[in-house]
């Protein structure tokens, strides 16, 4: 099989779960945005799934990603998935469309200085691992404080939360339990709606906790290369 038959047939298999687990859980496939997640896939494999009428990609490095986004039409929105690095972030901020792992008030601060008068729209990623397992994201009893301090900073959209499955308890678990974690933050930000939790292993489980944006990336690419 070619590469776009390839893709094409993965992307279809993707739309059919999606619509799937949307109709299981009473819910619109409107409400759910599908992020193609290219990070370590190449420019070529973007360009087939502009073809295929996708809009928004996933990253996870600046570095590739600026180089790519270059290379694509101007519609695509970029959105940064990936673990920040305060260094970096000026340069994130300049392409991504949406930023989803800010973790910490201070990449907030700096996402705030460079957003150039354009309210950026972020999520705040929250940890669903537990210890001694510490990957990305917030502990879950500072997210109200960080959030109060984020929406506080002009040039800053807070769109909701993002999380990431953890490696060693069923994401079903993990998911049930933000969604108490999310009920009580959207008490006090009830505009910041937003989930983004799902990736290729997962996203049926995450429509049917509520997520509106799903990040996926081998489903529709293949393996990756395990650097990222
Ligand atoms: C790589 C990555 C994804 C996509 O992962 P797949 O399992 O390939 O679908 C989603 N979210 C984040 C944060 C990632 O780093």
């Amino acid at each position: 099989m070619n590469r776009i038959d390839e893709i094409s047939a993965n992307l279809e298999k993707v739309n059919e779960q999606i619509k799937l687990a949307a109709e299981k859980a009473n819910r619109s496939t409107d409400e759910i945005t599908l992020i193609a997640v290219t990070k370590t896939f190449p420019v070529s494999d973007i360009e087939i799934l502009y073809s295929l009428g996708i809009r928004e990609f996933g990253e996870n490095r600046d570095q590739e990603a600026s180089a790519k986004v270059s290379l694509l039409p101007g519609d695509v929105k970029w959105h940064f998935q990936g673990q920040i690095q305060s260094n970096k972030l000026k340069s994130i901020t300049s392409w991504a469309s949406y930023i989803h792992s800010v973790d910490q008030l201070k990449y907030a601060q700096i996402i705030s200085q460079h957003s150039g008068g354009i309210e950026k729209p972020i999520f705040i990623q929250v940890s669903l691992d537990k210890p001694p397992q510490s990957r990305s994201g917030v502990n879950p009893s500072d997210l109200i404080e960080l959030a109060g301090a984020i929406s506080e900073l002009p040039g800053i959209s807070l769109q909701g939360l993002m999380a990431v499955a953890p490696v060693d308890s069923p994401a079903e678990e993990a998911f049930a339990e933000l969604v108490a974690i999310r009920s009580d933050f959207l008490r006090t930000f009830p505009a910041a709606k937003s989930l983004s939790i799902g990736m290729s292993g997962d996203y049926q489980i995450a429509i049917k906790y509520g997520a509106t944006h799903i990040r996926i990336g081998s489903s529709i690419l293949g393996i990756r290369s395990p650097i990222a």
